[in-house]
């Protein structure tokens, strides 16, 4: 008998059905167009729900300027998820080597250099340093959509080492970013369960590296400075997120030197939906066919 829960039935459906296009690296695939119909749809849900918060839409490619990256800690804490680009800078020799390296299929890494840009780990990252100097008075609220990578390569369909995220992003005083974010994990679970999804919010904590790590991780956690909200997608007992609420105090503020209008350092706090687990999500509980899924899920999307 099929589990009800099944990372392997979930990923094989998904390629039955076209949703998803394997090209033979786990975590990467190609999307088929009832995935990015959904995923556009649900796109467009939550900006009619952000609409009266006119936050500034912003767009950014997915590489990064990798000294974002070194100055934000994201490479030291985060190590084992970063993807840092390199290419061939030699000479004619040197290419004579690669050349017979790559006709041999013998490593070839050693013969690149290591370039200025990283792909962007998280699509709010970018947006930090624009804003070093002062925040106008009531702060400032950002909308952005980019692709991620994560180095996590998984037969896990959720597990994707590249998908996109749509975050929201404030900065200003702690009150007015405190507040903020719990407006948001509120319209998060309100817009989900709108879905038909059965999902909660839970305190949660990023995947910091070593032993260092572990530190840090418990310190987010005691400080409630990150939250989920959870889905059961390929299990019932550990839940996938599909949103994620990060409250970062002063740390980019600091970092990036952002003042409020009165002269203090900002605090700064994101939002991010996690695009294609959203949408696996919806077909995971309602079926591979969105013509079938229960009428008010559907007057949410197909407005
Ligand atoms: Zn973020």
């Amino acid at each position: 008998m099929t589990p009800e829960f099944s990372s392997k039935s979930l990923y094989d459906d998904l390629v039955k059905f076209g949703h998803i296009i394997p090209v033979g690296v786990p975590g990467i695939f190609g999307r088929g167009a009832i995935f990015e119909d959904i995923l556009t749809r649900f796109e467009a849900a939550v900006g009619r729900l952000a609409a009266s918060d006119h936050a500034t839409k912003v767009h950014f490619p997915p590489c990064i300027n990798r000294q974002i990256l070194q100055k934000s800690l994201y490479i030291d804490s985060f190590p084992q998820l970063s993807g840092t680009v390199f290419s061939f800078t030699g000479n004619d020799a040197a290419h004579r080597e690669l050349s017979s390296r790559l006709k041999d299929d013998k490593p070839w890494g050693d013969l690149q250099t290591m370039t200025d840009c990283c792909l962007t780990p998280a699509a709010c990252y970018p947006v930090y340093p624009t804003f070093t100097g002062t925040l106008p008075t009531d702060g400032a609220l950002v909308d952005v959509q980019n692709w991620v990578f994560r180095h996590e390569p998984s037969d896990e369909p959720t597990r994707m080492q590249a998908f996109r995220v749509h975050e929201y992003v404030r900065l200003g005083t702690t009150d007015v970013v405190v507040a903020w974010r719990d407006l948001w994990l509120q319209r998060g679970l309100d817009i989900l369960l709108s879905l038909g999804l059965a999902v909660k919010a839970e305190v949660a904590t990023d995947p910091f590296f070593g032993r260092g790590g572990r530190m840090l991780a418990a310190n987010q956690r005691e400080q409630k400075l990150k939250f989920e909200v959870v889905c059961p997608v390929i299990s019932a007992e550990k839940p996938t997120a599909l949103c994620s609420f990060n409250y970062h105090q002063d740390k980019f503020g600091t970092i990036f030197n952002i003042k409020t209008s009165t002269g203090e350092t900002a605090d700064t706090a994101c939002l991010g939906f996690g695009l294609e687990r959203i949408v696996m999500a919806l077909l995971k509980t309602h079926g591979m066919d969105p013509g079938s899924w229960p009428k008010p899920v559907r007057e949410v999307l197909w407005t």
